[in-house]
């Protein structure tokens, strides 16, 4: 039975303690420990292997230097401190996806510790603290068939990093508020894909709830297998709710591991505390410390890109733009490189409307041909260029909005330039002689006397038809808000008939 657990409120008199443990595979080209390509992807099953990753004995791993830069990065992005000194750990457990019978990861001294993430949920500001970053290798991956299982060892020794955060999240939303910010943080600093329908970026929550005002944490789930921003929401509200009824019950909670079932939207046990693994960590002997020296960590900082945070106050400061709009542009980074291509194309008007004029169309027309064409903005046929070039066209009241909309249509199927759309189809410009348009907007009231005095007698929608009949007239070269001025004034100023 489907269970939709989104519109069911927590309740008021318990408080629900969620942190988030999140990969993610590094952008790097070659595997953590070994010389094999991670682009993977669309490739055969057991093509990207050597004996490194295989795990066969014997064999010597080699620290990927790109995948401890993306790490620290990522770290300092998130406000950590780093170590002086750091170390890779042997996370021993059997399963048939590790070959080698333990995970190259690390324990006590990771690559960092002790950041913050700031989210903004309802109006409200929250830190939510980053326990520590560090970095291990990806696994193999099980295909299971009817009876029998298959291993594709080609993701085996992708570099994964880990984010772990405190246990600061409140509710459901704010853990999915937390995720989408850190996706958006890993996408701009170019480390990770973001791409959790792809499990690249994956999440698993630790949750529990203890009665408002207590100070006591309540006995902790872990959920696994959710892949998607909204499946963790729903999951951690259907866990809550699970919990939280217990407890109401006199019930005893287990800490255990649950797995999210999306299909069904449940989560079921999957492995009790006494079951756990213990890991036996101790250091990798195969691996050096890592040394990593305070110009290096400083290099780092300096270089690190514009983050979300910051793009999203230029957006509103530099072009003043709106809260909204600079959020769409920020969240979808794509989007918003599209709308400063368009900015840095010369302009000799004001700055900011033109910024304004750029993101609505970009924010409605573009991105509904996009939408239209299944397609994104990184692919777009229309080029900054040509947009840059239709809002010229519209600036100079060459066209009108209405006609810029065809035209962005066929510049979009075609590839051309707007201006150059317009002059072959001999688009005339918009009717601009104030006279020229009063004659016809006189001419439709006199023709059409029953629906004037409609409108005179209150009747509101009577004046957009009419403006529906003065832009047929004008075979759409009128300007229509410029027509309902007009109309609107004649209306009023003629006594009904
Ligand atoms: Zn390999």
């Amino acid at each position: 039975m489907a269970t939709n657990t989104s519109d069911i409120s927590i309740g008021t008199d318990y408080e629900v303690v969620i942190g988030l443990e999140v990969h993610s595979q590094l952008l790097t080209k070659s595997k953590m420990f070994c010389s094999c390509s991670t682009d993977y992807a669309n490739a055969a099953p057991n093509t990207h292997v050597c004996p490194v990753c295989m795990g066969m004995p014997g064999v010597l791993p080699v620290i990927n230097q790109q995948a401890v830069t993306y790490t620290i990065m990522t770290a300092l992005a998130l406000n950590c401190s780093i170590p002086e000194y750091s170390k890779f750990d042997r996370k021993n457990y059997p399963y048939p996806d590790l070959m080698k019978g333990y995970q190259i990861s690390q324990y006590d001294i990771p690559l960092s510790r002790n950041g913050y993430l700031m989210i903004e949920h309802n109006g409200q500001t929250r830190k939510i603290g980053i326990t520590r970053v560090h970095l291990e290798e990806d696994t193999a991956r099980l295909l299971h068939h009817g009876g029998y299982s298959l291993i594709d060892i080609n993701r085996s020794g992708t570099p994964l990093m880990e984010i772990v955060s405190e246990p600061d999240m409140r509710s459901p939303e704010e853990a999915r508020f937390y995720m989408q910010k850190l996706r958006e943080i890993l996408v701009y600093l170019g480390v990770s894909s973001g791409r959790m329908e792809e499990g690249s970026l994956r999440c698993d929550a630790n949750i529990s709830v203890r009665p408002r005002g207590q100070q006591k944490l309540g006995v902790k789930t872990e959920i696994k297998n959710m892949n998607s921003f909204r499946s963790v929401e729903r999951a951690l509200e259907y866990e809550a709710q699970r919990q939280i009824a217990m407890l109401r019950a006199g019930e005893p909670i287990h800490q255990e591991t649950r797995g999210w079932v999306e299909t069904r939207g449940i989560t079921v046990p999957q492995r009790s505390k006494e079951q756990a693994h213990d890991y036996r960590y101790f250091p990798e002997p195969d691996l050096p410390p890592l040394i990593i020296s305070r110009e290096w960590v400083e290099e780092l900082r300096i270089s690190l890109p514009e983050l979300p945070d910051a793009r999203r106050t230029r957006y509103m400061t530099e072009f003043g733009l709106s809260a909204q709009d600079a959020n769409v542009m920020t969240e979808d980074k794509a989007l918003g490189d599209y709308f400063e291509q368009v900015m840095t194309i010369s302009y000799a008007g004001e700055r900011k409307a033109r910024a304004k004029l750029s993101a609505n169309w970009l924010l409605s027309e573009v991105v509904r041909l996009l939408k239209a064409n299944d397609t994104t903005v990184e692919d777009s046929p229309l080029s900054p260029a040509a947009l840059a070039n239709l809002l010229d066209l519209l600036d100079k009241e060459r066209i009108t909005g209405k006609q810029a909309k065809e035209v962005l249509d066929e510049a979009y199927a075609s590839g051309e330039m707007p201006d150059v759309i317009v002059t072959k189809k001999g688009i005339k410009p918009p009717i601009s002689d104030q006279s020229a348009l009063e004659s016809i907007i006189e001419d439709v009231i006199a023709k059409n006397a029953k629906v004037a005095n409609d409108y005179r007698s209150g009747k509101t929608n009577a004046l957009q038809w009419l403006v529906g009949q003065v832009m047929k007239q004008t075979r759409g070269q009128a300007k229509a808000d410029i027509v309902q001025k007009i109309l609107k004034s004649k209306l009023d100023e003629t006594p009904s008939a």
